[in-house]
Parts: structure tokens; sequence; C-alpha cells
């Protein structure tokens, strides 16, 4: 899937940011540096602090990211929930949100979410095995 097509609210484990100018840097030569320094190095660009570009509790939500996921959830006219407890906010109103637009909601997941009284349809089944059989009509 195209990189501009993936919007990653939550970051991932990828890479490293700077938590002071957003830089990103690879975490091979952080890892090297780390193995010989016994600390991480500091970001090259602005000298702050790197971490795995995760977002934790307790940081912010990334803006942009928020952004195009709330233009997409509104522009959708079916919502796909897969493999969610659908428990941590705001990620979790996106579904809401898309369904008060008059979208559909469809939430694939092994367990029940707080959410399944509001979806058109709820499958309790594992995704990889659902979306086989959804897709495979596609070609
Ligand atoms: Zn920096």
């Amino acid at each position: 899937m195209p990189a501009e097509q993936v919007i990653e609210l939550h970051g991932n484990t990828r890479y490293a940011k700077c938590l002071d100018c957003g830089e990103r840097m690879e975490l091979h030569p952080i890892r090297m540096h780390f193995d010989t320094h016994g600390k991480a190095p500091d970001c090259t660009a602005c000298g702050g602090l790197l971490k795995t570009a995760t977002i934790s509790f307790g940081q912010p939500m990334p803006e942009v990211e928020m952004a195009r996921a709330e233009r997409a959830t509104l522009a959708c006219d079916l919502f796909l929930v897969l493999g969610s407890s659908l428990v941590v906010y705001p990620a979790a109103g996106f579904p809401r949100l898309a369904k008060r637009n008059g979208a559909k909601l469809v939430i694939v997941n092994r367990e029940p979410t707080e959410q399944d009284n509001i979806a058109d349809l709820v499958i309790h089944a594992g995704i990889g095995e659902t979306m086989r059989v959804a897709v495979a009509p596609l070609g």
C-alpha cells in the first residue's frame, strides 16, 4: 500500500523522531551509537531528544495525521474497523463520526466492542481469515 494512503495516528517503531524538531532518523545508527556510548545520540539537526516514532500515553496526538483521518472519515461511505477494541480515544471516535455522517460501519474484531451496537455489521472473528474471504471476489 502506498505510504501516502496510510495514516499512522499512533506512529510506528520502525524509525525514531526528534521530540523537539520532528527530524526523522533511522534506528540502526541510533542503536550503534547506544551500543558504543551507552546512551542514545542527540538529534543531529537540533540536539533534541530522540525517541521511537510511536505516540505514547501523555503525548499529544499528531495534528496533521488527525486532520487527515478526520477528512478521510467524513469522505467515506464505508468505515471498516479491523482488529481494534475501540477503547482508546481520540482514534476510537472516528467510527462514530463516520456513522453520524451517514457512512456504513463494519467492525471485525475477535472480542465485542463498545461500538458493536451502532455498527451495521459486526463479525467476531480474526481479521485475516475474515478479510481473505471478503476480498476474494474482488480478485
Ligand atoms: Zn531535533
